[in-house]
């Protein structure tokens, strides 16, 4: 189902323009407005999901595939160093648009960019409290 309030649903299904790199039946793949370097792009689903765990896993499943492919066509047609792909669900992740979205960020050397957090400190007890919890 398309959001009528949703700018990505709009911008995915055609409504709104787009600087797009690629489209099938399922997705669209545009290029980001503000983006952290040449060839950032944004993959949006047709469909509606604010985030991944609204996501059906079938979706999922195909994002992943679309993003692998435009990964390889842009290390070969950008001439990229790396790829980040980035993926944030909620506010305090940093997501500001509530449409299910991935990053595709090409890296260069020396790009300046900085996609990154500061490494904690832990203990094994506190890893092990952890593994407990996620598996309950
Ligand atoms: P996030 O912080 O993960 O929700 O990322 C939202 C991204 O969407 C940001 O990188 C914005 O620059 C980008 N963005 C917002 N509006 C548009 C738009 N109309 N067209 C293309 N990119 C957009
Ligand atoms: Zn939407």
């Amino acid at each position: 189902m398309k959001k009528e309030d949703c700018i990505f649903c709009r911008i995915a299904n055609g409504e709104i323009p787009s600087e797009t790199i690629y489209e099938d039946k399922d997705f669209r793949i545009i290029l980001d407005v503000g983006p952290a370097t040449k060839g950032h792009a944004l993959i949006l689903p047709k469909e509606h999901a604010a985030d991944l765990f609204e996501l059906p896993e079938e979706t999922a499943s195909r994002a992943l595939i679309v993003a692998k492919r435009m990964a390889q066509n842009m290390k070969e047609r950008l001439l990229c160093d790396g790829i980040n792909l980035v993926q944030n669900n909620g506010v305090a992740a940093g997501q500001t648009v509530s449409h299910f979205h991935i990053h595709i960020i090409p890296r260069y050397q020396e790009d300046g960019q900085r996609i990154n957090w500061v490494p904690g400190k832990c203990t094994q007890e506190e890893l092990e409290a952890t593994r407990k919890q996620i598996m309950g």
